[in-house]
């Protein structure tokens, strides 16, 4: 049984008050226990927000994290090490919007998923397509493509303290979200292909769904059964559409 996980990307938002404001509603949310949630605060928010979330009920991530691992001369570049001191989960790797505005490749990725175990912190690796690709029949052959790098660098048993995020990327910000049929097909085929390594990995790793997902559509993709849970981007920002979408999960 896997056990089900929200995560809020709050990408690059937030001003110390608008911060604390987001994380005091938090806490006067009612959230599941029996769920796994994690919030993503850009890097300068980090420390406040753990310091203000109750830890025991939601976890704090980042959204990027070096390649390379532990200190040194690397300036402007935060390490796994660095952001798991101050108390940090969870990194968001391969996120498409690092991948298409940043450049960051499948190899770049695969050492950042590598950087981010080595360093102390689970990742979130983002896998998704784009609308052409879409369009082009190629959904499967680029998921499967972002998915082997790591699987052929890291091994199967990367995945057993990994969480992968499927996300289209005509779905992230755009209000339109994959159907509950369009994400299960792609799920599945992800966990085939972990599958075709180990069966016991792949049953165990946690697949969520990401692109547009609010309170009013949670609960039909989360019924899915190889959708796991979520990985939310504008939503997260509303204390009060996350809570309704963790409690969907
Ligand atoms: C994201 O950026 O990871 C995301 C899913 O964004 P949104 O929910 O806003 O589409």
């Amino acid at each position: 049984m896997r056990r089900p996980m929200v995560a809020g990307n709050w990408k690059m938002n937030g001003t110390r008050a608008s911060v604390a404001e987001l994380v005091e509603s938090l806490r006067m949310q009612v959230l599941p226990a029996d769920i796994e949630i994690a919030v993503f605060p850009s890097a300068v928010h980090v420390s406040q927000v753990l310091d203000g979330v109750d830890g025991e009920h939601v976890a704090v991530g980042t959204q990027d994290c070096a390649a390379q691992n532990g200190f040194g001369a690397l300036t402007g570049e935060v390490s796994a090490e660095q952001f798991a001191d101050f108390g940090c989960k969870w990194v968001l790797v391969g996120h498409s919007e690092r991948r298409l505005l940043l450049g960051e490749t499948d190899e770049v990725v695969s050492r950042k998923f590598s950087a981010a175990q080595v360093g102390g912190l689970k990742p979130v690796l983002c896998l998704g397509e784009t609308l052409e690709e879409r369009r082009a029949g190629k959904t499967l052959e680029v998921v499967g493509r972002q998915l082997a790098r790591v699987l052929d660098d890291r091994g199967v048993a990367a995945f057993e303290s990994a969480v992968i995020a499927y996300e289209p990327v005509w779905a992230i910000g755009s209000g339109l979200t994959a159907t509950p049929e369009q994400a299960q097909e792609v799920h599945a085929a992800i966990r085939e292909q972990l599958s075709r390594h180990d069966g016991r990995i792949a049953e165990g790793v946690r697949l969520l769904y990401g692109g547009s997902v609010k309170a009013e559509n949670a609960a039909e993709l989360f019924a899915m059964a190889d959708i796991d849970g979520g990985l939310v981007g504008g939503a997260s920002l509303k204390a009060d559409e996350f809570g309704a979408i963790c409690r969907a999960a």
